[in-house]
């Protein structure tokens, strides 16, 4: 193993490569770590890049003593020379604290799902749709849309964006493609200064670590053209916000799939079925994970934009290409329209797979598939399904009381998190707002 780390560095260090990126993902999704010298990586792969941990977002690590410390070893397999860092690495970490394997560390709680599915002999394969917006500070210093230009009122596959934008668009294809992701598409998407970039799928990890850089790249591509790739999931009121779908399916180790059934209702096999009931199911505290801040249950909101609805999921329900329903059904796959970019992928994607299991594991039923469009629906005043939680505070009690994924995710992991989202709760909380001056002041 040694000779192939050192031949691996020599081949990087052909390529101009210098230092290692150490990165590894924090509680709240960030990508954090830090800069290796290429003759530390030997020691980056066996011991780790140390870190404070009490300074990383959520590990619970103590100020002193032998868990204090972090360390982010690094696996050689994800070395990738960055296009937009000439002579850097980039690598993904798994965390570890005097030894062990860290609990909290989000990556490992994805790699404890994975691991339950390939006892079963499965793989999940997961293609994730980003959906951002490229935002900047305004002279008056409010956040706006970068493009002073974009302000079509029905802009979704807008032309004249793409070509005014196409500086970043290529910018991102050529770093993309050079960190070996196979392109699909690229869109402007239903809101002013929203776009849409698409990727092939992989396994639930691969897919995971994928996202992740795709968001550094983002960030440092938007970086170089003057404007913030946000995953604020409802940066504009009255417009259509950012979701992160999660397309899911299943296949055994001879790459049978498992979910999909041609003659089964809406194409889904009895697996798939039951992996949709346990999503529809655990749905509530789900929500604390895949869509996790403040702002995301204002995307989670049966309000209709200017442009016409959202097409953001409400109620739990599944429906053959219906974008209005919490899943949807589609060419034998689900798509899972919880997630919103604000989310740590790697909890997300952990929860998603427990709860779909327990789905299978205790044989749950779904609703019937839904024929009809929710949004008309709501808008006629009748009867719905069962609704997602209406804000995070909801959101998190349900993840308190859910066992299943209080289990799967592991406890201290969990306990990190609902302290965090607690907090960033009461902070949102405390405000008083503009609106409520307005709308009180004078009352
Ligand atoms: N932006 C929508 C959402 O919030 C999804 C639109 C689409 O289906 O592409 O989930
Ligand atoms: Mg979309
Ligand atoms: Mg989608």
């Amino acid at each position: 193993a040694l000779d192939a780390l050192d031949s691996r560095a020599a081949e990087l260090r052909s390529q101009g490569v210098h230092s290692v990126l150490a990165t590894f993902t924090d509680l709240l999704g960030t990508p954090k770590g830090k800069l290796v010298p290429l003759e530390g990586l030997a020691d980056a792969v066996a011991v780790g890049a140390g870190f404070a941990g009490p300074s990383i977002v959520g590990t619970g690590l103590p100020r002193m003593g032998a868990r204090s410390e972090y360390f982010g070893r690094v696996l050689p397999e994800t070395l990738r020379p960055l296009p937009f860092m000439p002579g850097v690495a980039h690598a993904v970490c798994d965390g570890f604290a005097d030894g062990e394997p860290l609990d909290t560390d989000p990556r490992g709680a994805l790699k404890r799902q994975v691991a339950r599915l390939r006892e079963r002999g499965w793989t999940l394969w997961v293609g994730i749709e980003p959906e951002f917006f490229l935002l900047k500070r305004g002279a008056d210093g409010r956040w706006c849309v970068a493009d002073a230009q974009d302000t079509l009122a029905k802009p979704s596959y807008d032309l004249r964006a793409i070509g005014r934008n196409l500086g970043f668009l290529d910018d991102m294809r050529q770093a993309l493609t050079a960190l070996g992701f196979e392109l699909q598409q690229m869109d402007h998407e239903d809101a002013i200064g929203q776009y849409e970039i698409n990727y092939r799928h992989d396994d639930a990890l691969a897919a995971a670590d994928r996202y992740q850089l795709f968001k550094l790249t983002a960030q440092a591509v938007a970086d170089r053209h003057g404007s913030v790739f946000s995953t604020m999931p409802k940066p504009l009121a009255g417009a259509p916000g950012s979701g992160l779908h999660f397309h899911l399916s299943l296949t055994d180790d001879g790459g049978v799939p498992q979910m999909a059934d041609g003659a089964g209702a809406l194409g889904l096999s009895e697996t798939g079925w039951r992996f949709a009931a346990g999503l529809l199911q655990h749905a509530d505290a789900l929500a604390a994970l895949c869509a996790p801040t403040v702002n995301s249950y204002k995307r989670l909101a049966a309000s209709r934009s200017a442009s016409g609805t959202t097409w953001s999921p409400v109620w739990k329900a599944i429906g053959e290409n219906n974008r209005t329903c919490l899943l949807r059904a589609v060419a034998g796959r689900l798509e899972w329209r919880l997630p919103d970019p604000s989310c740590n992928v790697y909890l997300a994607l952990a929860a998603t797979l427990a709860a779909g299991l327990d789905g299978i594991d205790q044989g749950l039923v779904a609703p019937k598939p839904c024929k009809d469009d929710l949004y008309e629906r709501h808008a006629r005043g009748e009867p719905l399904p069962d609704r997602l939680p209406r804000d995070l505070h909801d959101a998190l009690l349900a993840l308190e009381g859910d066992a299943v994924l209080r289990t799967a995710l592991g406890e201290p992991l969990v306990e990190q998190y609902l302290t965090l989202k607690r907090g960033e709760w009461a902070e949102y909380h405390a405000q008083v707002s503009d609106w409520e001056l307005e709308r009180y002041a004078n009352g």
